[in-house]
């Protein structure tokens, strides 16, 4: 086994030489000719039935090459058997409540607040015919029915970086698989199926792609959970587009230098921040003392969130050289209001019961110079007090 720089270059790229090529080739068929249809018919049983491969992809959404390599590329980084990926992040918590839940007859759900907002309202609106608890992490167990077919967590969660401890969570399920969203950490940081998820998620959306350009998602996990995923994806045609496949899978060479890059430069701004007067306070990992630093979790990463004395639109108004967008995990760094954007189908509430208070704002660290990103963050904050300063004046 590889370490992990080398692991995310040269993953899923075993056939490439036998095949004479050096980059990733894209394989854009629809259909694939089957000249012994009996023999295409077994095929397509086969991955009807949740195969990783067979004789011939048959149709695109069965099966697609180049979305099999970013799988098995995934898969190698999260210490996985097996990935399985679709057409988004959303995509992928879909198959997994299907899979998990639907397909196997258990529809109540358990979820550790806060998640994702998007995560958030599917699982409370009943659309995909379950029913969820929300518990605080430490109430797992309390909330499981003999009817639970999934937990789901997320750490560090989106969007006040909230570490949730993913043993003792598995420990609480009692054999009840687990789901964890490692968007935020990557495998660079975290790899929850060491600890005893059963799925591991990732909006591949954000770091994975890595550029803001590719739309997806992946859940890695052991075989027996991934066959019943692929069904999912086969019937319901979430699949990832091979051009995403490639984009993703391109973006995992240098998700650790990435990671590594912006992580630096997210732990000195959290800190500028936390020291800074116009500031209130400051979620980043790095900041806490908590046990799981350094053992479930290898780094802080590159998401924080913070909150001024000031309204948090009047900040993001005056920032010129950070972009005022949702997602994250990109090369450039991007702001935005939980309350207003990712969090808002999420009643206010609830979410402040979570940690999330209105007026947090959530910065994704990218690979820019810190000098740069402070001078615009430093321009952009409340000034501070005057009342201080002259305070200070008076009795020097
Ligand atoms: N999980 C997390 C933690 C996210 O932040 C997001 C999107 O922001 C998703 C899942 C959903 O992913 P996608 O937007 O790719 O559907």
């Amino acid at each position: 086994m590889t370490r992990l720089r080398t692991t995310a270059v040269h993953g899923g790229r075993d056939d490439l030489a036998a095949l004479g090529v050096h980059a990733l080739p894209i394989d854009l068929s629809t259909t694939y000719p089957v000249p012994d249809q009996a023999e295409g018919g077994f095929a397509l049983q086969a991955l009807a039935d949740g195969a990783a491969s067979a004789t011939s992809p048959v149709y695109a959404r069965l099966h697609n090459p180049t979305v099999a390599r970013f799988e098995q590329a995934l898969a190698a980084l999260e210490g996985t058997s097996s990935a399985v990926a679709f057409g988004s992040g959303m995509a992928a918590v879909t198959a997994v409540v299907q899979a998990a839940c639907v397909l196997a007859g258990r529809p109540h759900v358990v979820a550790v607040r806060p998640i994702y907002g998007g995560t958030d309202h599917l699982l409370s609106s009943g659309l995909l015919g379950v029913r969820t608890t929300y518990a605080e992490a430490d109430r797992v167990a309390e909330a499981i029915t003999p009817d639970t077919g999934l937990v789901v967590i997320e750490t560090p969660a989106n969007p006040n970086l909230l570490l949730v401890d993913i043993a003792a969570v598995v420990a609480q399920a009692g054999g009840v698989p687990v789901v964890v969203d490692n968007t935020f950490a990557t495998p660079v940081l975290q790899n929850p199926f060491a600890f005893g998820a059963t799925y591991v998620l990732h909006s591949g959306t954000k770091y994975l792609g890595g550029h803001g350009d590719v739309l997806g998602g992946v859940v890695a996990c052991d075989e027996a959970h991934a066959g019943p995923l692929r069904q999912v994806r086969i019937v319901t045609g979430a699949v990832l587009h091979p051009l995403g496949g490639y984009l993703m899978h391109r973006g995992l060479a240098t998700l650790p230098l990435r990671v590594e890059a912006s992580q630096r430069t997210a732990t000195d701004l959290a800190a500028r921040l936390a020291g800074h007067a116009g500031v209130d306070r400051v979620w980043h990992p790095s900041l806490t003392s908590s046990p799981l630093l350094g053992t479930q979790l290898r780094g802080p990463g590159a998401v924080l969130a913070f909150t001024t004395r000031e309204d948090p639109t009047e900040v993001v108004r005056r920032l010129r050289l950070i972009t005022p967008a949702v997602s994250l995990g990109s090369v450039d760094t991007l702001v935005e209001h939980p309350a207003a954007l990712t969090h808002r189908l999420v009643p206010g509430a609830e979410r402040e019961a979570s940690g999330v208070p209105a007026d947090l704002l959530r910065l994704s660290v990218g690979l820019e110079d810190v000098e740069d990103l402070w001078q615009d963050l430093d321009r952009a904050l409340p000034a501070p007090r005057r009342v201080a300063v002259k305070h200070l004046a008076e009795t020097r």
